[in-house]
């Protein structure tokens, strides 16, 4: 009888929901704390009874109990000294979740809210997602509860410098490359790699994607996650005879996959009515304005209420979110449990047609049922957000062969690749059952290919 959470695999007598559940009672009781984990864990174990129920070696190999334990995690200390001469003291993370498939692969987030629990969930979160892009990577994510708000550009590079003094060691561009994530962007990466450059004496290209283009990055990295959303709501549409032309989109946050979402939609014909910060949202009926945008929080870092106040016709609404606002399509792209019951019921009721999730996790559970009962096209984040680190991985390809691709060829390829990703994830829904299901699909197709690697590779 086990008394404790145990490391022992189910057997092959279990049925796969009795195999799920001593799964999810393991790692909740091992993982108390890690509320974002579990919420991450639950939604997939609980997706796959189906691929299990026909795949028994599955659950024979252990392929749930090792994939919900990462196989590696690194909790450092990270000090540093800030401008008025104090010493700081943050913390770092890097959890190396799955390797299977490639080397590890996926972003750093700094950001306050940053601790053990989020950097799992978005681990976990990362190897179905890089799965599904069908390329060679595996799954990782880390980052730092440092806040980049308000430091100068002196702290941020003195602590990204002290961050990559521990962290050098465990990269490398066939053991784990890190890329952006909130907070994380075109400045803070060219100090990481500036540093691991210095520390390793090794100009290493592929250490680390989301590179400056005039030093080893590639096209489109900084425009791929928000655009391979707006692609994938393409796809959604295509397949009811729809597009996103003269459509009203809802989009939350302002950060670089808000921008560039709002961009693309407005190439393909639709009209961008909103963009948001963690103080409240703007309105623009006439379309959000991407240069303004980009001004304001990109180059002067500045909140978003600065664009109401600098754009006739726009409005801010403090303190609220944007999903009050009727829209045809939603692409939350802020942060996790951005958008909960309340805004699905508003934004149902408004008559919307689809979401894509383009943040990780931002939809809740219970939002997430309402929109599928209702008939709401949903697109989860695995799915719809997997264009940047798709893209990561075409900047791996062009490091290698030490070649570079134009914008226009890189743009055709995460066009092709989103393309991909929604055939996989529509299909996997078909072939278990639940058709239209994308949460069902992404997961499946995703766990299909992590769980056959990982017995062909042995107990590992
Ligand atoms: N942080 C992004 C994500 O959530 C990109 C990761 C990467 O490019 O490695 O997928």
């Amino acid at each position: 009888m086990p008394s404790a959470p145990s490391t022992a695999s189910a057997t092959g007598s279990l049925t796969s929901a009795e195999s799920i559940r001593l799964v999810l009672d393991t790692v909740e009781a091992r993982n108390p704390n890690e509320p974002e984990f579990l919420q991450a864990v639950h939604e997939v174990l609980e997706s796959i009874s189906p691929v299990l129920e026909a795949h028994p070696q599955f659950v024979d190999g252990g392929i749930l109990e090792r994939l919900v334990e990462p196989e590696r995690q690194i909790l450092f200390r990270v000090p540093w000294v800030d401008d008025a001469g104090r010493l700081q003291v943050n913390r770092g993370f890097r959890v190396q979740f799955s390797s299977v498939l490639g080397p590890y692969k996926g972003g750093l987030r700094f950001h306050p809210s940053v601790n053990l629990s989020i950097i799992k969930f978005l681990g976990f979160e990362q190897i179905f997602k890089n799965a599904l892009t069908g390329q060679g990577i595996g799954g990782a994510k880390g980052g730092s509860d440092f806040d980049p708000h308000g430091r100068s550009n002196a702290e941020i590079m003195r602590f990204c410098q002290s961050f990559m003094n521990e962290l050098y060691r465990h990269l490398g561009e066939h053991t784990d490359v890190p890329a952006g994530d909130i907070g994380v962007g075109a400045r803070e990466i060219g100090y990481l790699f500036g540093q691991y450059r210095k520390v390793t004496n090794r100009h290493e290209s592929g250490m680390f994607t989301g590179k400056g283009v005039q030093w080893g990055g590639a096209e489109v990295r900084t425009e791929a996650t928000g655009y391979g959303a707006v692609f994938f709501v393409e796809e959604m549409l295509g397949v009811h005879g729809e597009t996103l032309r003269n459509k009203r989109v809802g989009i939350s946050g302002s950060g670089n996959v808000a921008i560039y979402a709002i961009d693309k939609a407005r190439q393909l014909g639709a009209t961008a009515v909103t963009a948001s910060d963690s103080s409240g949202y703007v309105v623009d009926d006439a379309g959000i304005d991407v240069d303004l945008l980009r001004q304001i929080k990109e180059v002067e870092r500045a909140r978003i209420s600065e664009y109401a106040a600098r754009r006739p016709g726009a409005r801010y609404v403090e303190g609220a979110r944007p999903w009050e606002v009727p829209v045809d399509v939603a692409i939350p792209s802020a942060t996790q449990n951005e958008l909960d019951a309340d805004d699905a019921r508003a934004l149902i009721a408004n008559g919307l047609r689809a979401v894509a999730e383009g943040a990780n996790m931002p939809t809740t559970p219970e939002a997430i049922e309402l929109f599928q009962s209702a008939g709401v096209l949903f697109g989860p984040g695995k799915a719809a957000n997997a264009g940047g680190v798709a893209t990561s991985a075409l900047e791996m390809s062009q490091n290698a062969a030490r070649q570079r691709w134009s914008f226009d060829d890189s743009e055709a390829k995460l066009r092709a690749i989103m393309a991909d990703v929604h055939a996989a994830a529509f299909q996997a829904a078909e072939r278990y059952g639940r058709p239209g299901d994308y949460v069902v699909g992404a997961n499946s197709a995703g766990f299909e290919r992590v769980a056959h690697a990982m017995l062909a590779q042995g107990v590992i």
